[in-house]
């Protein structure tokens, strides 16, 4: 057996519905569902919701109707991400090693820490696990295994058994385990296989883990490229992609630049601006981070500063994102009878990007706008810089 790595990934249950349980004690036992953005559809369901049927993604006039004594909710963001911070600082009291992945999902190396707690790893979990409930109040699913894609399998499985028993919670594929567990896993339900590359391996009659597995690494890699490869590593209990801890992200990203010539003018003013905001964005996505506040500085020729900031509704990297908020500050502090030497753009409060990668709390504009962002940086790679940029009257 190689030298393994010992992974478990801690999922929240029914996450944005137990937040509201825990804010309001007299929902617990209810069927409480939590709306998306501007009350669209249910991105959340209490364990009563599900079993009188409610569906994921449910158009929220249509849940309505049908699941009349269901008590429905718009959705909190500031609350489910004081209690998220909660529990991953509690991780932190179990091994340094946490990578938080989203709101309500980390990744902890537990590699030697049997030693240190002198009990089984499969104790160490449940430990967690109880200690999330009784500190927090939230009810958690954990997954042990060898890599990230086996603790996500596992974590389902900790997920299924729950539902029929409560009172378990935590599931762990062990090496003897691997290889039934990857003979009832689709390939659909392999955490990072898409819809097209599920499609693609179905075509070469692939249909579980196992097949897949049992390809040679050539075939893997001439059909799916070296992100197969891993896949398949991993799988079989090989961590190739090891949990990443969060480092200490550092607090803002500012770009600022002196004109090349004073100026009142209005529309040079918003096109530097627009520009810095690009740099700064581009910089986050380089970084994987994303920021919820935005501010903007216009510095006066006699060196006199003007600077306001705001809050973006969800946390961003996209400059389509900043400029709809750049524009409003910039009328709010732009006075025409002052001339100016510079102007800046700065991002506050950065977080891990992951851990905001909440889709379906997404509207439709911000979706989009991520993905123009995407295809600017895909241009810039191909063209070279400054091939693009945001006009004047952008998105205005
Ligand atoms: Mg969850």
């Amino acid at each position: 057996m190689p030298k393994y790595n010992v992974i478990a990934l801690i999922d929240c249950n029914n996450f944005f519905a137990s937040c509201e349980v825990l804010f309001d004690p007299t929902l617990a036992g209810k069927p409480v569902c939590v709306l998306s953005n501007n009350d669209g559809c249910v991105v959340a369901r209490s364990n009563e919701a599900k079993a009188l049927g409610v569906k994921m993604g449910m158009p929220y006039f249509m849940a309505k109707k049908q699941f009349r004594g269901v008590t429905y909710l718009s959705g909190n963001y500031a609350r489910y991400s004081e209690i998220s911070k909660r529990i991953m600082t509690k991780l932190y009291d179990y091994t340094p090693s946490v990578e938080v992945y989203s709101i309500d999902e980390a990744f902890l190396d537990l590699s030697g820490t049997r030693k240190l707690y002198r009990c089984s790893y499969e104790e160490i979990i449940e430990k967690i696990r109880l200690d999330i409930k009784n500190d927090i109040g939230v009810d958690v699913s954990i997954g042990l295994s060898y890599s990230k894609t086996l603790a996500k399998l596992a974590c389902e499985k900790a997920k299924e058994l729950n539902k029929k028993n409560p009172k378990i919670g935590t599931y762990k594929i062990g090496y003897k385990k691997i290889k039934d567990e990857l003979k009832i896993t689709t390939i659909e339900d392999i955490w990072g296989v898409g819809f097209n590359t599920a499609s693609l391996l179905r075509k070469h009659y692939i249909s579980s883990a196992y097949d897949f597995c049992s390809q040679s690494d050539a075939w893997i890699k001439r059909i799916m490229g070296k992100v197969g490869l891993d896949l398949k590593y991993e799988l079989l209990g090989e961590s190739v992609s090891p949990v990443n801890p969060n480092e200490a992200l550092p607090k803002s990203i500012q770009k600022t630049l002196s004109f090349a010539n004073f100026t009142s003018d209005k529309n040079y003013i918003i096109n530097a601006l627009n520009y810095h905001c690009h740099r700064v964005c581009k910089k986050l996505r380089h970084h994987g981070l994303k920021s919820s506040v935005v501010s903007i500085m216009l510095r006066a020729k006699d060196f006199y500063v003007l600077s306001t900031k705001t809050t973006l509704e969800t946390p961003s990297n996209s400059e389509f994102e900043f400029n709809l908020k750049i524009k409003e500050m910039f009328d709010e502090i732009y006075n025409p009878n002052i001339i100016y030497r510079s102007c800046g753009v700065t991002a506050l409060k950065l977080s891990n990007e992951d851990a905001y990668q909440m889709s379906l709390f997404n509207s439709e504009r911000i979706a989009k706008n991520q993905k123009l962002s995407d295809a600017w940086d895909k241009i810039e790679e191909k063209f070279g810089r400054s091939k693009l940029h945001l006009g004047t009257n952008a998105l205005g």
